[in-house]
């Protein structure tokens, strides 16, 4: 096989906050065409650079009424200041630089000054950008809250997503589960489908975490080979090896040589989103970048690709630590 090319894709959405540690390194090919360059999320937000602080602007308001703002602070804060109705104590770095830079990240706000800018400066340069900073801080603790409120309890009677549906485990070790470790009672009108495991009532956490996951992999790869070979014959191509993979920053993978990687975390999502994902890879087998012509192929077999890839980027995968 002479030409092999490979294609990662990364999704947005797959913040490193709830990921493993260590996402895989991407395994370099041999390839004659230039590979897709991969996305990565990026780490925090930084606003451009503010340029020299107007001299007349008011200094940073004192301290008033500090129970009724919102507060944002940043663990390794050493300043704060009030901006319209929230306080927010930042962390403040002097260094070799030109401009005063702000960044927004999981901790908060950060704010890098050159050595020689006055404080009443920087404070003018932070509230001539105010209006970007809160809105950052915002949407950084709304999606802290959204993924905390995701986080999976291992204990009897406590749930999770699968395939879009909230399910409740059951710790049932008298089960007659043999090898299967698990079974998902049928839909019984509008309670939550129950997952009964085989482990012991007094099971540690992570025993309960490892169970459950050994069997949503089994799902993920059962559903994964029925979702590829529905669309492998509409796109014309063929499959030959499915892996599941615990990416941090990807859903999902295709290599020219028919190999498939699919990230078996898209298991918690409804069918249409794992479908839209299964279709882009398969799309790969055809096209091997994202450009018009991919995109194409892909709304052969999906026509409402665009709003599913939207709710990929949305969907909020559930933290298990
Ligand atoms: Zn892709």
């Amino acid at each position: 096989m002479g030409l092999l090319r490979f294609t990662m894709d990364l999704f947005e959405g797959l913040g490193s906050e709830f990921a493993p540690p260590a996402p895989a390194p991407a395994r370099p090919r041999r390839s004659k065409k230039k590979p897709v360059p991969p996305v990565a999320p990026p780490p925090a937000v930084v606003a451009p650079a503010a340029g020299l602080p107007d001299p007349d602007a008011p200094p940073a308001v004192p301290l008033a009424d500090t129970l009724t703002l919102a507060n944002f602070a940043h663990p390794q804060a050493t300043r704060e200041v009030v901006l319209g109705s929230a306080r927010v104590a930042y962390e403040f770095k002097r260094g070799k630089r030109k401009t005063i830079g702000f960044l927004v990240g999981a901790d908060g706000l950060s704010v890098r000054a050159p050595r020689w800018v006055a404080l009443r400066d920087v404070d003018a340069a932070i509230h001539e950008k105010s209006d970007w900073i809160l809105r950052k801080l915002t949407e950084t603790q709304q999606r802290h809250a959204r993924v905390e409120a995701t986080r999976i309890e291992w204990k009897d009677g406590a749930g999770f997503p699968f395939l879009g549906e909230q399910i409740v485990m059951r710790l049932d070790p008298k089960h007659g589960f043999a090898s299967v470790g698990g079974t998902l009672d049928p839909a019984q009108g509008d309670a939550p489908r129950v997952l009964r495991l085989a482990v012991s009532q007094n099971a540690e956490p992570s025993q309960i975490r490892d169970a459950a996951q050994a069997w949503l992999m089994r799902q993920a790869r059962k559903l994964f080979i029925e979702r590829l070979d529905h669309f492998a014959p509409l796109l014309g191509v063929r499959w030959e090896k499915l892996s599941l993979s615990n990416a941090a920053t990807r859903w999902g993978s295709a290599s020219a040589d028919g190999s498939i990687r699919l990230n078996w975390r898209l298991i918690h999502f409804r069918l249409p989103v794992i479908d839209y994902v299964v279709a882009h890879e398969l799309a790969h087998l055809r096209v091997m970048d994202h450009s018009h012509r991919f995109w194409e192929t892909v709304e052969s077999v999906v026509p409402d690709y665009d709003v599913l890839r939207q709710q990929l980027k949305d969907e909020t995968v559930p933290r298990w630590n």
